[in-house]
């Protein structure tokens, strides 16, 4: 007999939907956690990040409003008060969690927990250390920034940091090209930071479709944005107040702050997996079946601890799915076909399917591209310089779409809608035989010719 059915090492997005869907099942659930109740997403990623970036659009709004007869006043921005408002509004969410867990029976353990045995966990908190044995076990512990190893690298800070800085610097580099860095490279340049973002490849954003890529750039460029491509840092030498960054060409920088955004690996450390035998791939990731199970039979994983897609929605599906199979009866696994994702750069990416290049790969001539670049009829009064571009991807045997991406004002909104096309199989002929909203954005989908 164990103290618990299922416990759950991480309360993250994985850890507490799995949690709370095993204790809705019946089991008789635990869940340990060793900083905040909620994760990565709620605590210091998705969340705190929208906000950011909803702070950081009033710059161009404000810009904009004059084109509409607004007077332009002087707009100040209190940094202060948007980090108090921020963790006000994160310790809120974190209660609610806390709350639905607690509603739906799952005891929450706030302590470190390392596996002693395949049953047998060791809990670090507060009061001191105690074991618990359980049947079945979750790890669900995330990732953490990662980090080359270069010198000076202990003087830069990650996402982590960026959202508990005391003050905003004067000029920030953003080291990276993945979803973090665009998206805070934006922040901080709509906050008024003097921003540079150094890329080490050809372009930003490696894996999505080329032209939306290099569209972001173009338009991160003409926001003020010192965008470097082939660019990577080498050393940062700390000098007095400032930051000497020796770059890979040759040349140095010289900034305020410099935030590493290279990517994420797999929070496996520390946790017993080795002592137990939990097998992991070279990167740390936990190794997997298709139903969460690693090589140890009890021992599951879910969300960014197993690597590939690090988002939460699929952290969340792959937690209900593990629950589903476990503990109702139903073995449920992840579709990961069609999966949308968008990025909150500025102007912000959705996008769903496969980026032009993979389907030229698989398709070859079949491959029909739609695209429609435009204007936001909003930045037309305000006289913003930004254009929007739409992208539809057609298998011409089928008619099937294959893709669809957007980068433009609400295409991270846009692009669920047509990711539920998607995933049904929809036609191209089918989206042009739905009637379009307008005048909007979003009709540009289903009138391209
Ligand atoms: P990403 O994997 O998206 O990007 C990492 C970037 O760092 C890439 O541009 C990569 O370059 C570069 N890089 C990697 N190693 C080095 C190095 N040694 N030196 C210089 N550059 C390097 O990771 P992020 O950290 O941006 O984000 C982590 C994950 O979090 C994402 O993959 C995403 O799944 C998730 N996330 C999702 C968000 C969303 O849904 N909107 C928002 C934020 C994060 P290269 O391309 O050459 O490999």
């Amino acid at each position: 007999m164990y103290d618990y059915d299922f416990f759950v090492i991480g309360a993250g997005s994985g850890g507490v939907r799995a949690s709370r869907m095993a204790a809705t099942y019946g089991a008789k659930v635990g869940l340990c956690e060793d900083y905040r109740v909620g994760g990565t997403c709620v605590i210091r990623g998705c969340v705190p990040k929208k906000l950011f970036v909803y702070a950081s659009e009033y710059s161009s709004h404000f810009r904009d409003s004059g084109g509409f007869g607004w007077s332009q006043a002087d707009h100040d921005f209190d940094w202060s008060t948007l980090i108090a408002n921020k963790d006000k509004e994160i310790s809120r969410l974190e209660g609610l969690y806390d709350k639905n867990l607690d509603n739906h029976g799952v005891e929450i353990i706030k302590a470190r927990g390392k596996l002693v045995d395949k049953h047998t966990i060791e809990l670090t908190g507060e009061d001191g250390v105690r074991t618990i044995t359980a049947d079945k076990i979750l790890i669900a512990t995330g990732a953490w920034p990662s980090y080359p190893d270069i010198p000076g690298i202990e003087h830069a800070i990650s996402s982590n940091e960026a959202f508990h800085l005391e003050e905003l610097p004067k000029r920030i580099t953003v080291v990276g090209g993945g979803y973090i860095a665009v998206e805070f490279a934006g922040i901080f340049n709509g906050l008024g930071v003097e921003t540079a973002l150094l890329y080490r490849g050809e372009e930003i954003l490696r894996g999505f479709d080329l032209e939306i890529r290099t569209k972001l750039r173009d338009e991160m460029v003409k926001k003020g944005i010192d965008v470097r491509i082939h660019h990577n840092v080498e050393e940062i030498i700390h000098d007095g107040d400032q930051y000497i960054l020796k770059l890979s060409d040759g040349n140095e920088m010289a900034t305020d702050l410099v935030m590493y955004a290279t990517g994420r690996r797999a929070n496996t450390d520390g946790i017993g997996l080795e002592d137990v035998g939990v097998e992991l791939k070279p990167n740390g990731d936990v190794i997997v079946d298709e139903y969460y199970r690693t090589n140890v039979d009890n021992i599951f994983a879910v969300g960014d601890v197993i690597g590939g897609m690090q988002l939460t929605p699929i952290a969340i599906k792959e937690g209900a799915a593990l629950a589903a199979t476990q503990f109702n009866d139903t073995p449920t696994f992840v579709n990961y076909d069609y999966i949308p994702t968008a990025i909150f750069s500025q102007p912000p990416i959705g996008t769903v399917g496969m980026s032009e290049e993979e389907a030229r790969d698989e398709y070859g001539a079949d491959l029909r591209v739609y695209k429609s670049e435009y204007k936001s009829m909003k930045f037309t009064l305000a006289g913003r310089d930004e254009r929007s571009l739409i992208k539809m991807l057609v298998d011409v045997k089928t008619d099937k779409v294959v893709g669809a991406h957007m980068i433009g004002p609400d295409s991270a909104e846009i692009i669920q809608g047509i990711a539920i096309a998607l995933k049904c199989g929809a036609t191209k002929a089918q989206f042009d035989d739905t009637v379009a909203v307008h005048p909007s954005s979003a009709e540009e989908f289903v009138l391209m010719k």
